[in-house]
């Protein structure tokens, strides 16, 4: 296949007007088509289900956004024998032909893009540039793994005795379950799936309950690129429903999950029992959460210290796996960085983000609005809040204000995922003791370091204990093809999304010798 090189999907330019023009009609027509129903599909075929999924618009909790059908373990199970009858002929359609539609997917998405941005304002509260980011990253998704598949189709060289050949190739798998999270419901979705599926697996898809409707969106453009029906079985539902009998059943070969560690850690145990009629050990590849640090040295460039600490915590509300939730000052300018992550903190503009200009939206639901107050809650009673207020009314969407805490290392608010708009500040003597303090937190996904010195950076570039460490910039990069994601600890198996080590965790690899 003549491809052009891979290059990442550009951000759109907001200060181009049309772009504003567009942005905003989409949002018109989107919001005329709120409230729809979207069932499962499973071979193909629209199936109903005797209850549904209804989605809320997390800015206005009071709009439907649409409604999906809600698998109970009758469609989960069609769907699992749908996806093992389609492998037959799904894993041995060619390489090519796969990638190709992966490729078809992408251009579908570019096309519809600013119709895809808009469902994410609407459903999953997120403010156009964080929207137009993900939708990218989707994008650049599908062309990046079309082309690994390109890349690993033939197998690797590997090196021969004399008078034998040894080959060494890659075969798909089976059934994959793809179980996926809100706060990135089209890129993590589309980025799952499009690896298990082009690489000759058959999946069935179950979105966050939260945003099923992107979910069947992502499903939709999977369909026109002319993905053949029982490929994909798009499957919402309740993971406290349908969760466990995906993972359980023996026609399941492999878990593709990204989530909470709880979730994470239970589908490990469950796909690790062996149950009868199963012939294989199960794969599971689990990424999940974080408690990402940024550390600021004395010699760093303060200003841009703390423009990005403040990009990196309250972007998409603090709501990444990525973002940082601890900022680890150097004692002598522990104040100064403070004072300006304050600031410019409090300059953020928060709001419903069908405007173009609101930075910050809202959480995403009603529970994660429960537990982000109440650690708010547990950081007033652990240190000094020194930016925030007590959030409002929940019945006016879910808000959250950007808040910072002043706290010690071991501060509940200082060592748990929260997942919500809040900083917690720590005082560090120096450089050793911040990166102690970075390294003392089970999760190890991203983190950072702001400074000039060199020997402090190398000491970082080994010692951080994150699988994805960056250095003077923001935190929360996962550039598909550029910044392979996936962490260590108990942020996951390490999967590495986007990176050349990821298609293979989809595949088995075969070896086979021939003696001339
Ligand atoms: P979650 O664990 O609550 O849900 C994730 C998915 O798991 C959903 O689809 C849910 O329905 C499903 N689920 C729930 N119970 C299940 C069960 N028993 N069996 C199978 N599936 C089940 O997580 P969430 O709130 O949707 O997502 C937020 C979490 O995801 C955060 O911890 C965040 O850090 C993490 N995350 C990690 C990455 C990464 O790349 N490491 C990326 C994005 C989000």
């Amino acid at each position: 296949m003549g491809l052009i090189p891979y290059k990442n999907e550009p951000y759109l330019d907001w200060a181009d007007e049309s772009n504003q023009r567009a942005m905003r009609r989409a949002l018109e027509e989107v919001e005329g088509s709120l409230g729809k129903s979207y069932p499962l599909i499973i071979g193909g075929k629209r199936v109903e289900t005797d209850d549904e999924i209804e989605s809320v618009n997390p800015s206005k909790p009071s709009q439907v956004v649409g409604r999906t059908g809600r698998a109970t373990e009758r469609e989960a199970d069609m769907a699992l024998e749908t996806a093992t009858s389609t492998f037959q002929y799904w894993s041995k359609t060619a390489p090519e032909a796969r990638a190709r539609i992966l490729l078809r997917a992408a251009a579908s998405m570019r096309r519809r893009k600013f119709e895809m941005l808009a469902w994410e304002v609407h459903e999953g509260g997120k403010p156009w540039a964080e929207a137009d980011a993900q939708v990218a990253e989707a994008i650049d998704f599908l062309e990046y793994y079309a082309r690994e598949m390109l890349r690993l189709k033939d197998g690797v060289d590997i090196y021969s005795v004399p008078g034998e050949e040894s080959r060494y190739f890659y075969q798909p798998m089976g059934v994959g379950v793809i179980i996926a999270p809100w706060n990135f419901p089209t890129a993590i979705l589309t980025g799952m799936s499009s690896a298990a599926i082009v690489t000759g697996n058959t999946i069935v898809m179950k979105p966050s309950e939260y945003t099923s409707v992107i979910g069947a969106k992502v499903a939709e453009i999977f369909e026109e690129a002319g993905l053949p029906p029982g490929v994909l079985s798009f499957c919402p539902g309740y993971g406290s429903e349908i969760g466990d009998y995906l993972v359980r059943d023996a026609r399941t070969r492999f878990v593709s999950f990204t989530g909470s560690v709880a979730t994470g850690l239970r589908i490990n145990e469950l796909a690790a029992r062996q149950i009868e009629n199963q012939g294989w050990i199960k794969r599971v590849i689990v990424e999940t959460g974080g408690k990402d640090a940024m550390i600021i040295d004395d010699s760093a460039d303060l200003d841009a210290a703390a423009d990005d600490i403040v990009k990196s915590a309250y972007g998409y509300s603090g709501q990444k796996c990525s973002a940082a939730s601890r900022a680890i000052l150097h004692h002598d300018i522990y104040d100064d960085v403070l004072k300006r992550v304050v600031e410019k903190a409090k300059a953020l503009k928060v709001g419903i983000p069908e405007a173009a200009d609101v930075k910050m939206g809202p959480v995403i639901s009603e529970p994660q609005f429960e537990k982000v107050s109440g650690y708010i809650e547990t950081g007033k009673s652990e240190g000094e809040r020194v930016l925030g207020e007590d959030p409002g009314d929940s019945e006016n969407g879910y808000f959250v204000p950007p808040t910072v805490f002043e706290v010690e290392p071991k501060a509940r608010v200082a060592q748990e995922e929260i997942f919500g708009p809040i900083l917690s500040v720590i005082d560090a003597r120096d450089f050793d003791e911040a990166l102690r303090i970075a390294n003392d937190n089970p999760y190890g996904l991203t983190g950072g370091v702001y400074s000039k010195n060199r020997d402090h950076l190398e000491r970082a570039r080994h010692e951080f204990k994150a699988g994805n460490v960056y250095f003077n910039r923001t935190i929360t990069g996962a550039l598909v093809g550029v910044q392979p994601f996936g962490g260590f600890g108990l942020s996951g198996t390490d999967s590495k999304a986007g990176g050349p080590d990821y298609l293979p965790l989809h595949m088995l690899a075969r070896t086979v010798v021939e003696r001339f």
